[in-house]
């Protein structure tokens, strides 16, 4: 979690995307609770603020923010899709970690598919006959701060 929003305007034009108000009011609110949020939570907060959002337009700005990696989508089991946001968009390609139970995110460093090579890309294309194009991960798991109430 960060203590003062980034500058989400100048963030927008580096990723050659429009600065709408629908935009930079998406990431400061996920920016302030510091987790991970689905589109109807995202959809009523932003309601509630007064800002006028509809469930189709916020899904439509999410996916684009997504795509030019500025927001990460995670899917963890049994909960419905969350987004939240990069901390480090220009950092090039790399993961996130995300608490099951509460839905913060942190950043992590690298990808263990790149590390694994030409090799392992080789193998899944020849057990699948497919060509790789690229990867969606993830990684889930448990934030110190819910760890702490596990053990209390
Ligand atoms: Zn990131
Ligand atoms: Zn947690
Ligand atoms: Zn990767």
């Amino acid at each position: 979690m960060q203590d003062a929003s980034p500058d989400y305007s100048l963030r927008l034009r580096h990723a050659g995307i429009k600065v709408t108000r629908i935009r930079l009011a998406i990431l400061d609110l996920i920016t302030q609770r510091g987790r991970h949020m689905t589109a109807d939570e995202i959809t009523a907060a932003l309601r509630s603020r007064g800002v006028a959002a509809d469930r189709v337009t916020v899904y439509r700005n999410i996916d684009r923010m997504v795509q030019e990696g500025l927001m990460v989508a995670a899917c963890t089991p049994g909960k419905a899709m969350r987004v939240g946001v990069c901390a480090q968009p220009s950092a090039g390609h790399h993961h996130h970690i995300v608490c099951e139970r509460c839905g913060r995110v942190a950043e992590t460093q690298g990808c263990p598919i790149q590390d694994a090579g030409e090799t392992f890309v080789r193998r899944v294309q020849e057990a699948s006959g497919f060509r790789l194009t690229g990867h969606i991960t993830h990684y889930i798991g448990l934030c110190q701060e819910c760890r702490r109430g596990e053990r209390a």
